[in-house]
């Protein structure tokens, strides 16, 4: 069923809100995307940075203030919504009262004049784990059944482009993985090019082949889910993306012929690879909880008091105060390194997993 994928491409695509007895507030700011055929990508971003008016706006159930929105080589950001040739799974609740589930998954297969809906219909529902809701009618579903029969009522319409704004949002944990699983298998198959608006994190690195992180309306970074988590452009990317969070600290860069140390506290020192930085600048020091590990002997370290130990049996998490150092840092450790509580022990990281942030701007230093 694979249908003729389309690139879509989003220019400069901006948004201001206009409201009576208020400032205009513009809630997307100057959006560029290049998405190729078949892609699926995330939308990854706090409350409020603007993930749903992107996606109402490519769908055409809001305007764009200024810039083009491009299905192919058609441009469609003046087109109504009907015209545009995209499957949308969140206004979705919107499915016909009076039908029951599998009349309103065949509805539009059957408009189309589609040979073996029902079979069709059938096959989608095992996959979805919705096989027991397909004689109900849409009144009687909870919000997650609802949130199934939206996303099969959005995948059976064979649209160009795919537009799914939170679609796992109200599964439980379990069936979460697994349906989540099922979508990244199902958008492969018929090859749509796919955005996903998120808040999480594990769902989007999980699902797609690019991921634009959002901040207040604007792109932070747009990059595969391992070049947002192994290479942040900067402090927010770092800080947003990451579980645990990633520690930031301030510190000092020391340039030396051999390379880049920084200073961290009274007397903590970690190699870093960040030839951009200049000697005695001041940073803002960027280590993720898995890239700390005890240091050997002879290299620079980090010497701090272990505040806490948890033991998750796969892995242990130590939460350490680094004399100096203002707030505390968490280093995931290997199963098997027990540390105790009051022990003072060294940590260090691979120099180029030592992140260093412009403080001021933010922005990464490299
Ligand atoms: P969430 O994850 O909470 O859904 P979001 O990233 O999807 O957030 P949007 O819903 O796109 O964010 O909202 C972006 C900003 O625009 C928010 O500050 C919101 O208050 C504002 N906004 C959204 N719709 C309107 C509207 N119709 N009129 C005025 N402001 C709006």
């Amino acid at each position: 069923t694979a249908t003729d994928a389309a690139p879509l491409t989003l220019t400069d695509v901006r948004k201001t809100y206009l409201a009576r007895g208020r400032e205009p507030f513009e809630a997307v700011k100057g959006m560029s995307m290049d998405i190729r055929p078949g892609e699926l990508i995330a939308l990854l971003g706090p409350s409020g940075c603007g993930k749903t008016t992107t996606l109402r706006m490519i769908a055409g159930l809001e305007t764009v203030t200024s810039g083009a929105i491009a299905i192919g080589d058609r441009q469609v950001q003046d087109l109504p919504p009907g015209k545009r040739d995209i499957g949308v799974g969140f206004e979705s609740y919107a499915l016909y009262p009076p039908l029951n589930v599998r009349e309103n998954l065949a509805y539009g297969l059957k408009a189309r004049r589609v040979r073996g809906a029902a079979r069709q219909v059938d096959q989608l529902a095992a996959r979805l784990e919705m096989s027991d809701l397909l004689d109900q009618r849409p009144a009687s579903l909870s919000s997650g059944q609802k949130q199934r029969v939206a996303l099969a009522r959005a995948l059976i319409r064979n649209p160009r482009v795919l537009l799914l704004d939170e679609p796992l949002s109200h599964l439980d944990a379990a069936q979460r993985q697994r349906v989540r699983r099922e979508l990244k298998v199902l958008q492969r198959e018929f090859g749509y090019t796919t955005i996903v608006v998120t808040h999480d994190q594990l769902e989007a690195l999980s699902l797609a082949d690019r991921m634009a992180v959002m901040n207040a309306g604007v792109i932070e970074q747009f990059g595969t889910p391992d070049e947002i988590y192994d290479d942040p452009a900067n402090m927010f990317v770092a800080d947003f993306v990451g579980e645990p969070k990633i520690n930031l600290f301030e510190g000092t860069a020391v340039r030396r012929s051999g390379g880049t140390v920084v200073r961290a506290g009274r007397d903590g020192r970690l190699a870093a690879y960040a030839p951009a930085a200049t000697d005695g600048q001041a940073v803002t020091v960027g280590l993720r909880p898995q890239d700390a590990r005890p240091a050997h002997d002879d290299e620079p370290a980090l010497a701090a008091r272990v505040v806490v130990y948890e033991d998750f049996m796969e892995f242990g998490l130590a939460t350490l105060e680094v004399p100096g150092v203002d707030g505390r840092i968490v280093a995931q450790l290997p199963h098997g390194v027990r540390w105790r509580r009051g022990e003072t022990r060294r940590i260090a990281a691979r120099p180029d997993r030592v992140y260093l942030f412009d403080t001021e701007t933010g922005t990464r230093i490299r």
